[in-house]
């Protein structure tokens, strides 16, 4: 086998501070790789401004000119993360690449582990999972979301690999297949494990940011969770109609004993607090549930409304 041309897909969210140290580190990387004939000269690094607001395109542009391998795109506003690595995969296939990893801009993730990824390649993988060793670098309250993400997601029939971020290498053969998605909201962790493409793990160390602090915050992790789930599963919307039968066989019975009590005891104006909890409890559940009918309702007016992924600005070949 020829050796492979690679991208490096770095998504940069504001990230004036390491966007540099990192694109160096990287190139490094890259020539230690084709030094050491595991990869073509032709690779690349593709750094994806999703919209900064600060000095990160211009930084890119910077590094563009010094060094032709480092190829960019900008976004004309923020997308989110999971739209600029889907950017950077669709860019990568476009310009050209034999496989492709996608990598944070704080180098979070241990660069090191990519050698592995290309070695796992070579041996005939085509998704190359990273898996994080530990959690040490996020905070109590990451830690234990994240646990609770993986695990609802594993009970509702999406198995995505725990402890996997967007850390991953995907093969020619994995992008030209996902030129078949067109769906807008796709989540890359769920999309390339149901493939059935053969997929190798690799462990990694977290380390702690190089500079700067976490472009995500509770919001825009709870929509990436409940994006996971609703594009992965409709088990919610059986527990939905599961629910519904049980609470209704439940209100039936509940109904049995109130005309009992009046027919045979005559008391009924007792149940005064009956009525109250069983109000409670039905508009709670009701709530509920039409809440997460809401969030599929939801997904459905975003993929109908069939708008662009994201809108590219400028671009760097
Ligand atoms: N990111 C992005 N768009 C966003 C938020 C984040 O492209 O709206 C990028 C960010 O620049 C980084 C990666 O996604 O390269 C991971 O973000 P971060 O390190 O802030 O997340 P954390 O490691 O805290 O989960
Ligand atoms: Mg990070």
């Amino acid at each position: 086998m020829d050796k492979p041309t690679l991208a490096v897909i770095i998504p940069c969210f504001n990230e004036e501070l390491c966007i540099k140290h990192t694109a160096e580190i990287l190139l490094k990387l890259l020539d230690e790789l084709s030094s050491k004939e595991k990869i073509n000269k032709n690779s690349y690094l593709y750094l994806v401004d999703d919209g900064s607001k600060d000095n990160t395109w211009n930084i890119i542009e910077g590094l563009h000119n010094n060094d032709k391998r480092v190829k960019g795109l900008k976004f004309i506003r923020n997308f989110g993360n999971q739209k600029a690595l889907i950017a950077g995969l669709e860019g990568a296939r476009y310009i050209g690449c034999d496989c492709a990893v996608s990598i944070d801009a704080d180098l979070q993730q241990d660069e090191k582990a990519i050698e592995k990824f290309i070695d796992e390649y070579i041996n005939g993988a085509d998704i190359v999972c990273g898996i994080r060793n530990d959690r040490k670098t996020d905070s109590f309250f990451k830690k234990i979301t994240a646990v609770a993400f993986y695990k609802t997601m594993n009970i509702l029939g999406a198995k995505i690999p725990p402890n996997h971020s967007d850390y991953r290498l995907v093969s020619k053969k994995a992008l030209d297949i996902m030129e078949l998605y067109p769906e807008k909201y796709l989540f890359l962790r769920g999309f390339f494990n149901e493939l059935g493409l053969k997929t190798a793990y690799v462990k990694f160390d977290v380390k702690p940011r190089t500079a700067g602090e976490s472009k995500f915050n509770f919001m825009s992790l709870m929509t990436l969770a409940l994006n996971g789930i609703t594009s992965y599963s409709v088990v919610p919307l059986r527990f939905v109609a599961v629910l519904g039968f049980f609470m209704a066989f439940f209100g039936f019975l509940v109904g049995l004993e109130t005309a009992a009590e009046k027919i045979f005891w005559h008391n009924s104006p007792n149940g005064w607090a009956t009525a109250i909890i069983l109000l409670c409890i039905f508009g709670g559940i009701q709530l509920f549930c039409l809440g997460l009918i809401g969030e599929y309702v939801g997904q459905v007016f975003q993929e109908v409304k069939a708008r662009p992924r994201y809108i590219k600005d400028k671009e760097l070949k």
